[in-house]
């Protein structure tokens, strides 16, 4: 079973994700575990306060070392053997992909760590953690919305998480492509009708059909994907047509 532990002073954000869909599901199941501690608990000072003022002067709080670096030692120790990943949120990290998703659900035991404020003292991000991840090239209040979604894409992939029917392995990115797109009933709604091989029930031609619209997909919005990806000669020929096509 996987382990998250996510370190954050605002714990009750996360029991509306952790609580509910496929993340509680996960739970329920026995695919992983999950503890937000406040690692305010871990000030050593009276006051339990986290964060000072920054040496050297200027704006904003720095979060001090002392409470992030004993809740950790607390977490992994009450963990036993298993080494964890130790993930700071933070916005000039590596950049979160599905591929570091993928890697990430391999592991026994994450733990994440949210900063607030104007971000950590140094030597955390030096001495502590394994990992530092952005979400994105923008700058949230706190590293909360980051952990929820890192777990949400990490847990989505580990074991009988998903059913079948909901099954990732045809997901963007997790091909290398983007998806093809998808239609459901009715047939024809307001005169807009659902191509006909996907109602023809030839499986043969509904796959290349899928093949050929997901890579369609991703050179009108994503050509960048297609720089990474050794392409088959069926492939290649479905992406001359689509060029042509475009002519
Ligand atoms: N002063 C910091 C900087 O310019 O790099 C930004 C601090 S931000 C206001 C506070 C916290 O929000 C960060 O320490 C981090 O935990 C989280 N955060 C903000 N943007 C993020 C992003 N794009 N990805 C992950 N975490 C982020």
């Amino acid at each position: 079973m996987m382990k998250i532990d996510v370190l954050s002073l605002f714990p009750e954000m996360f029991s509306g994700v952790l609580g509910h869909s496929i993340l509680k599901k996960a739970e329920e199941k026995n695919a992983v575990s999950y503890k937000v501690v406040n690692f305010r608990e871990y000030a050593d000072n009276k006051h339990k306060t986290v964060d000072d003022y920054p040496y050297g002067g200027g704006a904003g709080m720095v979060l001090k070392p002392q409470p992030i670096f004993d809740a950790i030692t607390a977490l992994t120790e009450q963990a036993g053997a298993s080494k964890p990943r130790i993930i700071l949120l933070c916005p000039q990290g590596e950049r979160f992909s599905q591929r570091k998703a993928e890697e990430l659900s391999k592991e026994e035991h994450l733990i994440f760590i949210c900063g607030h404020y104007e971000g950590y003292d140094e030597r955390i991000r030096e001495h502590l953690v394994t990992d530092e991840i952005s979400i994105g090239d923008y700058v949230l209040t706190g590293g909360e919305l980051g952990a929820m979604v890192i777990i949400d894409s990490v847990v989505r992939l580990l074991p009988d998480v998903l059913g079948s029917e909901e099954s990732h392995l045809h997901d963007s990115f997790s091909t290398g492509f983007l998806e093809h797109p998808h239609y459901t009933r009715p047939a024809e709604f307001r005169g807009l009708k659902v191509p006909d091989v996907l109602l023809s029930g030839d499986h043969k031609r509904i796959d290349e059909w899928r093949t050929k619209e997901s890579l369609r997909r991703t050179y009108l919005r994503r050509s960048d994907l297609l720089d990474k990806i050794e392409l088959s000669d069926e492939q290649k020929k479905m992406l001359a047509e689509i060029v042509k096509e475009r002519e």
